[in-house]
């Protein structure tokens, strides 16, 4: 490699780190001052294509700002993994979660909750043990784990040695945004998860657009021959549900269902679950 060559990869490696604006600085300045007292939990239904029921939920950050109001998470999630805050809140995510099942009773009814985890969590070195001692609160088949990456693993050993020990505490993993960015096929042959959680963009028109059909369909037929079951996320018409049961999904979320919902709805949907 040149001199020339070098200089130019470091240019590159430097060029793709993204400058935060003078708006996002003012939120980590926010968020580092009054940590997690803005944030709360909603909650989005899982429906199990099979049996019509709910079956679970996945657990969504909000973040009600003094000033702004609503902030996103599309906004803020991807703040807190540049600046490394993230596990602090995966953190706050899991315990609250984890309160919620104990506290509304949701273990022992097949309900499943799944939390977002980062690959930077995973790679943290105090994560495996937090988790652990969360564990101990409840049955831990009633807790997913949904891997999300956005930037790449710097340190894929831990990450392995991570995800083994939380598949060995009985939590189920699952690889969030599959197909997009870094979410690939080397999850599937390097980490041992459970389930595909397929992305939005590949879903939301199949019924339309054959291309994504048959990626949609090609992916579920991948992930069972692995012994891998599949989500479909953005589901938001009942022609997909139709389309997604023939191709035997196993479990669909969307606004065709719902939209994510505060935890009193939640627990009505869960409960009239458990009656049927
Ligand atoms: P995700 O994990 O892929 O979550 C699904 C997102 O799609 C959610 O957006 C959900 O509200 C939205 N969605 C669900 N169904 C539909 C639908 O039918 N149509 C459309 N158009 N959208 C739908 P949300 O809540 O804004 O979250 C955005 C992203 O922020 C999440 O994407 C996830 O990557 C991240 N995020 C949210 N909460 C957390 C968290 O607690 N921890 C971490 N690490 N990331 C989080
Ligand atoms: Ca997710
Ligand atoms: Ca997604
Ligand atoms: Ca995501």
């Amino acid at each position: 490699v040149s001199k020339a060559q070098q200089t130019q990869e470091v240019f590159i490696e430097y060029d793709v780190t993204i400058e935060p604006n003078a708006d996002d600085l003012r939120l980590l300045k926010d968020f580092h001052r009054d940590g997690m007292k803005d944030f709360f939990l909603v909650y989005q239904p899982k429906l199990d294509v099979k049996t019509g029921l709910i079956k679970g939920a996945e657990a969504l950050l909000r973040w009600q700002h003094p000033k702004l109001g609503l902030v996103s998470p599309a906004k803020f999630i991807p703040l807190l993994e540049e600046s490394g805050m993230i596990t602090e809140v995966t953190q706050w995510v899991i315990h609250e979660t984890i309160s919620m099942i104990r506290r509304r009773g949701v273990c022992g009814k097949g309900i499943v909750v799944s939390i977002n985890v980062s690959t930077r969590d995973l790679t943290d070195l105090g994560f495996v043990q937090f988790v652990e001692k969360e564990i101990k609160n409840i049955d831990p088949k009633c807790i997913q784990f949904e891997i999300t990456e956005t930037g790449f693993i710097d340190d894929s050993d831990r990450a392995l040695y991570a995800l083994t020990k939380i598949t060995e505490m009985g939590i189920g993993c699952s690889v969030d945004d599959f197909g997009t960015g870094n979410s690939s096929l080397s999850y599937l042959s390097k980490f041992p998860v459970g389930e595909i959680k397929l992305d939005r963009s590949f879903v939301f028109d199949i019924t339309k657009n054959a291309r994504h059909l048959t990626i949609v369909s090609s992916t579920i037929e991948l992930a069972h021959t692995l012994g891998l079951s599949v989500t479909a996320e953005g589901v938001e018409d009942k022609d997909t549900v139709e389309l997604l049961r023939e191709l035997k999904c196993e479990t669909i979320q969307g606004y065709v269902i719902s939209r994510p919902i505060a935890e009193d709805e939640i627990l009505e949907m869960f409960f009239a679950k458990s009656e049927h």
